[in-house]
């Protein structure tokens, strides 16, 4: 495919962006627009929503319409959107913190109505753009500006937490893993109801920094060699062995066709 067809869906009089150097939040918008492009969408009948945070600005610098909303809200506004206008394909723009936190309850209301929208979420593991601080996937032990000597409770399970709350489609990689992240964003676009990817990206500024890994490449390599393929980990426990508590799986962990709202008819 040329760079042209891609070009079309960037606002080229908004760039360049402002995302930090390094940052994967371009990765994952980069992978989005691909899977959006494949599916054959027009402008014009796509719709980006996001809230508030770093993941949330992508939609400003997408050519469809978009809705920059209120901190942890996209989801109320996205189903909204939905509803008046089911024939729209909804995507939404979220961060760990926007998504899990603030709009907590938002996303499990969202899956529990299994609406027919994608929602993918850029987790950095913490809060960027408005302080640095722990979010509720901010890995145990480590270091944000609410978290000074590291944070200690649990992590939520994103993916998990989509499948339990009902969601059509659920899936986690990471911004190391380009093409089988377009694979999931255009498996979840094409499956009616909620579909949930969630994207572990590198932030440098405000995570890597604070957590030795200042380099954009070490934390790259961190998400590369700590990440448990489902299968994998099905077999390691199948087996009875320990599995390290510093990985975390990627995968696919859902794909069913439960009655979803919002589906056109
Ligand atoms: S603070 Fe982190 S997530 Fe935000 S733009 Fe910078 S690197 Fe990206």
């Amino acid at each position: 495919m040329s760079t042209e067809t891609y070009e079309k869906w960037y606002r080229q009089d908004r760039l360049p962006h402002i995302y930090c150097t390094g940052c994967g939040n371009g990765t994952v918008m980069n992978c989005t627009i691909k899977a959006v492009d494949a599916m054959g969408w027009e402008i014009d009948d796509t719709i980006f929503i996001s809230g508030i945070g770093c993941s949330s600005r992508a939609p400003g610098y997408i050519t469809t319409d978009s809705l920059h909303t209120t901190h942890g809200r996209a989801l109320a506004f996205a189903t909204g959107v939905k509803m008046a206008n089911p024939d729209l394909h909804v995507v939404v723009f979220t961060g760990d913190g926007d998504l899990s936190a603030i709009g907590g309850n938002h996303f499990i209301h969202a899956c529990r109505r299994n609406i027919d929208m994608t929602v993918i979420c850029m987790n950095n593991m913490i809060y960027g753009m408005t302080g640095g601080q722990g979010s509720p996937c901010t890995p145990v032990g480590k270091i944000s500006t609410t978290t000074p000597y590291g944070a200690t409770e649990p992590v939520f399970d994103l993916a998990e937490l989509a499948v339990a709350a009902g969601a059509n489609y659920a899936a986690r990689w990471t911004s190391y893993h380009v093409a089988e992240l377009i694979k999931a964003i255009g498996a979840g676009l094409e499956t009616p109801g909620l579909s949930f990817i969630e994207a572990m990206v590198q932030c440098p500024t405000a995570y890597g920094r604070r957590n030795k890994l200042r380099q954009v490449g070490e934390q790259v390599e961190y998400m590369r060699s700590h990440a448990m393929l489902l299968a994998k980990k099905a077999r390691l426990e199948e087996q009875g062995k320990e599995i390290p508590e510093d990985m975390f799986t990627v995968g696919e962990f859902v794909r069913r066709y439960r009655p979803a709202m919002g589906v056109p008819k």
